[in-house]
């Protein structure tokens, strides 16, 4: 069973009551829930681990801090939505659990004060065990609602927010720079039709967005992907092209935004700042995911980002 075949199963079995407070549930970046008439609240939660996500020798506590926030703040992002407040829960390396927690939250501190973000919570734990940080974080949709991944339409553009791939080559993926602010513009410039941030890899992420819009498919165009010069570092020391590198490696959360084919023709003609934009494909009736070459080839491609199941252990540190 792979990690999202288990997420299937657990949304089948945990529906929502009807009418209830609870707006979406399991399947989307956040859960939005109806916490009065006039507000969605979003929750999102994502736990990190040392030997996984970090490594806390290497990486230094600091840094680990700010990723656990800036991946929440990433699936803010993802709906559209304006952070509000965190609560975070902590299992310290008994040895030197109070260094590592001043660590953590003076890298959280950077992203919650640049994006105005209460830490308002959390547990503390200390165990003779690795660091384990779950971050739980709290925002609120705009007047314009929130953005799901269901909502491509045959014929839409699909644009990324930058360049893919390569994320763990140089320490990018615990850097990454949430896309809240390119989110909101984009959604004030023109009606999104599904959005996703790109954790996983875009074939895979591309791929929700996909089966949430009813089993869709997409062509994506290898020459218009645009490649991060860490993956093609990567790709010269390992068995894996560039080009792969981008559509697979995950951590680089980016956005992937379907939109209508006139809007992408507008927004990328004058992206609303800050976001810079490039269009990577096209939605198809015909699921699946295809890719074309330079020669107009079409070729047909799985996705193949990361899943916590298969991959049994950590991809190559540098
Ligand atoms: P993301 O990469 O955007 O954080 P995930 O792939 O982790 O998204 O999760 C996809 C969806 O499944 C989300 O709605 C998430 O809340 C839900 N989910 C993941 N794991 C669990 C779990 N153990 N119990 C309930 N819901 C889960
Ligand atoms: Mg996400």
């Amino acid at each position: 069973m792979s990690e999202f075949a288990l997420i299937d199963w657990l949304r089948q079995r945990e529906r929502p009551r009807e009418g209830a407070w609870t707006k979406l549930g399991i399947g989307d970046d956040c859960a939005i829930l109806r916490a009065n008439p006039d507000t969605d609240l979003l929750v999102t939660t994502d736990m990190l681990m040392d030997g996984r996500h970090f490594r806390l020798e290497q990486d230094g506590p600091r840094a680990v801090g700010y990723k656990a926030l800036g991946v929440n703040l990433s699936d803010i992002a993802a709906m559209a939505g304006v952070p509000r407040a965190a609560v975070v829960a902590v299992a310290l390396p008994q040895a030197a659990a109070s260094e590592i927690a001043h660590g953590l939250y003076a890298g959280m501190r950077e992203l919650a004060d640049r994006f105005c973000v209460d830490l308002v919570g959390g547990d503390t734990n200390a165990w003779d065990g690795p660091l384990v940080i779950s971050v739980t974080l709290l925002g609120e949709a705009t007047a314009r609602g929130t953005v799901r991944r269901g909502g491509a339409k045959p014929g839409d553009a699909i644009l990324v927010t930058g360049p893919l791939g390569g994320s763990l080559f140089a320490g990018r993926h615990l850097r990454p720079q949430p896309r809240i602010a390119e989110a909101l513009a984009l959604h004030e410039a023109a009606p999104l039709h599904a959005l996703i941030d790109i954790s996983d890899g875009l074939s895979s992420d591309l791929g929700h967005i996909l089966a949430e819009s009813g089993g869709l498919g997409a062509v994506l165009d290898a020459a218009a992907i645009p490649i991060h010069p860490d993956a093609h570092e990567m790709s010269r020391h390992d068995e894996t092209t560039a080009l792969d590198h981008a559509l697979n490696d995950g951590e680089d959360f980016e956005l992937c935004v379907v939109v209508a084919d006139d809007d992408a023709a507008r927004l990328l003609a004058a992206p609303p700042a800050p976001a810079m934009l490039r269009r990577v494909g096209i939605v198809t009736e015909v699921p699946g995911l295809r890719l074309r070459s330079l020669d107009g080839r079409e070729r047909p491609i799985e996705p193949m980002g990361f899943d916590h199941f298969r991959t049994a252990k950590h991809p190559p540190w540098t």
